[in-house]
C-alpha cells in the first residue's frame, strides 16, 4: 500500500538538550491561548452553547485553562443527525482514503507533539514524559489503524467449492458514540475515534469533562486532517444532561467506551434496552477498571523488582488503569522487599509536574483527590500503614503517596480499584497462594511477577489470568502492536486496543455466494 511497515514513536530522550527545552517553550505557547472559550464541533462547525464548564490545572485552581461549551439533548441530537448523514457517503469512501486521514492525522499529532504533550501537563497534571508517551500513543493508533483497515479492505475467498464463489468482507456498522476517560486523555480518545473513522463509522465523541481541552486536540487535527463534515463531532457535556441520551439514542450504533467498571456497566445495560425506531442491535465496547497486582518471588532481584514496582504503582500518581495497586510478596522476602520499597519512596519527589523534577504530581481533580483520600482512611482503617508521605503542596489536588501493609483479600482495599497513589502490600507463603490471591478479584486487566525461577514464570504465564501480564517488568505501558491491550472480567468487553482484532469490532462482517 505504499506504507512503510508500522513503527512505534519513539521515547523521548531527555539526555538530548532539545527535548529539554521544548518542554518549557510549549508550556508557555499554550498558556498564551489558554482560557478561553472551546466551542462543539458538529457537522464541521463550531458550534456554541450558553452552559460552560471551566477545566483548571489540578496543580493550582486559578489557572483556567478554558471554557468548555457543554452539549445539551438538541446538540446531541444535531451531531448524530450530522454523522448519520455523513455516514451515508463514508461508509463508501474507499478504505484506502479514510486511512489516508488517519496518516494525515497522525503527521500534525507528530508536528506538534510537545504542544499536544503540554496541554496535557497543565489540565491534567501528567509528568512531561507520560504526556508526551500519552501522545506518542495517540500517534501510533492512528499509523497502525490506518494499515490495519487496509488489510481488512481485502475481500476473502472462501472455500473451494466447484461452480460456488464465496466471498466474505465487511461493512461499517453505523454511527459510534465514543466516551473516553481523562487519564490517556489523547491516546485513549483517538484510538477509539480513529478506529471507528478509519472503518466507516462517524463518531460523536464524548471527551471526560476535566480533559475536555485535550480533548479538543482532536477537532484542532481531526479538522485539518480533511475528515468530511459530520464524520468527527465533538460534544462534551454532562453525563447527567446528555450521558444516557446518547447511549439510548435509536441513531447510535455502537459505544466505544473506556473508563470506570460502575460506568461501563451502566452503559451496557442501558444499550441493550431497544429504543423507538431503533433499527439494530447496539454493540458495546467497554474496557473498564482494574485492580493490578505484581507478585514478588523469594528469588527476584530486589533492585529491579523495587524500582519497576514503584513506577507501576506510581507513574502519574497511580492514576492508569494498568497500574500496580497490590503488590503480592512472599514469605521469605516480605520484611527485606518492603524495607527498601518504602524506603525509595520517601525519596520520590511530589510536586507540580511542570517541573520535571517531581517524579510524582497532583492528582488530575479535586474529585479524584477526594475519592483517593477517602481510600486511604479505609486503608488506616483496615491495614498498618507503612509509608503516608504528607510532605505535599498544601495548595492543589494532591494526596499523600500510602503504602499499607496487612492488607488481606477480603479487604477493600484489596478488592476496589482506588485511581491513585495507594498501594496495598499482602503476604504469600507459597507462589500458588500468591496467584491464588492475585486472580482473586473482580478485575483482570494487567499482572506482574518478579522471578527468577523458570517454573515459576511458566506457571504464571498458565495461571495468572489477566489480559496482559508482564514478567520481570513493570506492568504499565503497553505498546501499540507489540502489545495489545485489555482485559476481561470486570476489566472489559470486547478486544485488545492496538491488536490485531480491534478494528473487526467496527464492523458487521457480510458473505455473498454466487453460482457461477
Ligand atoms: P469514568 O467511568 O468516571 O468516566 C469515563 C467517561 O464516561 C467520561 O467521559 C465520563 O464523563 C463518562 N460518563 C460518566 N457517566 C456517564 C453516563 N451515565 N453516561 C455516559 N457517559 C458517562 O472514568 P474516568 O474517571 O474518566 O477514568 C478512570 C477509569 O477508567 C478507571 O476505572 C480506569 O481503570 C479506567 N480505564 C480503563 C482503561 C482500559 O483500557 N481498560 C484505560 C484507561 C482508563
Amino acid at each position: 500500500d505504499g506504507h512503510p511497515p508500522f513503527k512505534n514513536d519513539a521515547m523521548i530522550d531527555f539526555t538530548i538538550p532539545e527535548c529539554r527545552t521544548a518542554f518549557p517553550a510549549a508550556i508557555a505557547k499554550i498558556r498564551e491561548t489558554a482560557g478561553g472559550r472551546i466551542p462543539l464541533f458538529i457537522n464541521g462547525k463550531d458550534v456554541q452553547t450558553d452552559d460552560v464548564i471551566p477545566t483548571t490545572n489540578p496543580a493550582d485552581y486559578s489557572e483556567k485553562l478554558a471554557d468548555v461549551c457543554q452539549a445539551g439533548t438538541a446538540e446531541i441530537d444535531a451531531a448524530l443527525e450530522a454523522a448519520d448523514t455523513a455516514f451515508q457517503t463514508w461508509r463508501d469512501t474507499p478504505a484506502k482514503e479514510r486511512a489516508e486521514c488517519l496518516m494525515r492525522a497522525a503527521e500534525l499529532a507528530r508536528e506538534r507533539q510537545y504542544e499536544l504533550s503540554a496541554w496535557q501537563v497543565l489540565e491534567i497534571g501528567k509528568q512531561w514524559d507520560q504526556a508526551y508517551h500519552d501522545v506518542g500513543e495517540g500517534i501510533d493508533f492512528l499509523e497502525y489503524y490506518a494499515r490495519e483497515m487496509l488489510r481488512l479492505d481485502k475481500p476473502r475467498r472462501m472455500g473451494r467449492a466447484p461452480g460456488e464463489h464465496n466471498q466474505l468482507f465487511y461493512q461499517p456498522k453505523g454511527v459510534a458514540a465514543v466516551i473516553s476517560p481523562w487519564n490517556f486523555p489523547f491516546a485513549i480518545a483517538i484510538g477509539m475515534c480513529s478506529a471507528a473513522i478509519v472503518t466507516g463509522n462517524p463518531v460523536v465523541f464524548k471527551p471526560a469533562s476535566i480533559a475536555s481541552r485535550v480533548g479538543y486536540n482532536l477537532v484542532e487535527i481531526f479538522r485539518e486532517a480533511g475528515l468530511p463534515d459530520g464524520v468527527f463531532n465533538y460534544c462534551p457535556g454532562r453525563s447527567s444532561v446528555m450521558g444516557d441520551y446518547l447511549i439510548e439514542h435509536p441513531k447510535v450504533s455502537m459505544i466505544c467506551f473506556t473508563g470506570s467498571m460502575e460506568v461501563g456497566l451502566r452503559i451496557q445495560n442501558k444499550a441493550s434496552v431497544v429504543q423507538p425506531g431503533q433499527m439494530q442491535c447496539k454493540r458495546v465496547i467497554a474496557e473498564m477498571g482494574g485492580k493490578n497486582a505484581i507478585i514478588i518471588d523469594d528469588d527476584a532481584d530486589l533492585d529491579e523488582a523495587v524500582l519497576h514496582v514503584i513506577y507501576s504503582a506510581f507513574a502519574f500518581q497511580g492514576q492508569k488503569c494498568s497500574a500496580c495497586s497490590r503488590v503480592i510478596v512472599l514469605d521469605p522476602i516480605y520484611d527485606r522487599f518492603i524495607e527498601r520499597l518504602v524506603h525509595a519512596c520517601g525519596d520520590i519527589k511530589i510536586g507540580r509536574s511542570e517541573n520535571p523534577e517531581n517524579y510524582m504530581g497532583p492528582l488530575a481533580d479535586v474529585s479524584c483527590q477526594k475519592t483517593v483520600l477517602d481510600y486511604i482512611k479505609i486503608a488506616e482503617e483496615e491495614g498498618t500503614i507503612l509509608l503516608k508521605r504528607e510532605d505535599i503542596p498544601a495548595e492543589g489536588a494532591y494526596a499523600p503517596l500510602t503504602i499499607v501493609g496487612d492488607i488481606k483479600p477480603e479487604h477493600r482495599i484489596a478488592q476496589e480499584e482506588i485511581f491513585g497513589p495507594v498501594l496495598a502490600v499482602m503476604r504469600a507463603s507459597t507462589f500458588d497462594e500468591a496467584l491464588d490471591i492475585a486472580n482473586g478479584t473482580r478485575f483482570a486487566l494487567t499482572g506482574g511477577v518478579f522471578s527468577r525461577s523458570p517454573e515459576h514464570l511458566e506457571q504464571a504465564r498458565r495461571e495468572f489470568r489477566v489480559g496482559n501480564l508482564y514478567l520481570n517488568r513493570n506492568n504499565t505501558g503497553a505498546l501499540v502492536e507489540r502489545q495489545p491491550f485489555g482485559g476481561f472480567k470486570m476489566s472489559g468487553v470486547g478486544s485488545k486496543t492496538g491488536g490485531p482484532d480491534y478494528l473487526i469490532q467496527f464492523l458487521d462482517p457480510r458473505v455473498v455466494t454466487e453460482n457461477t
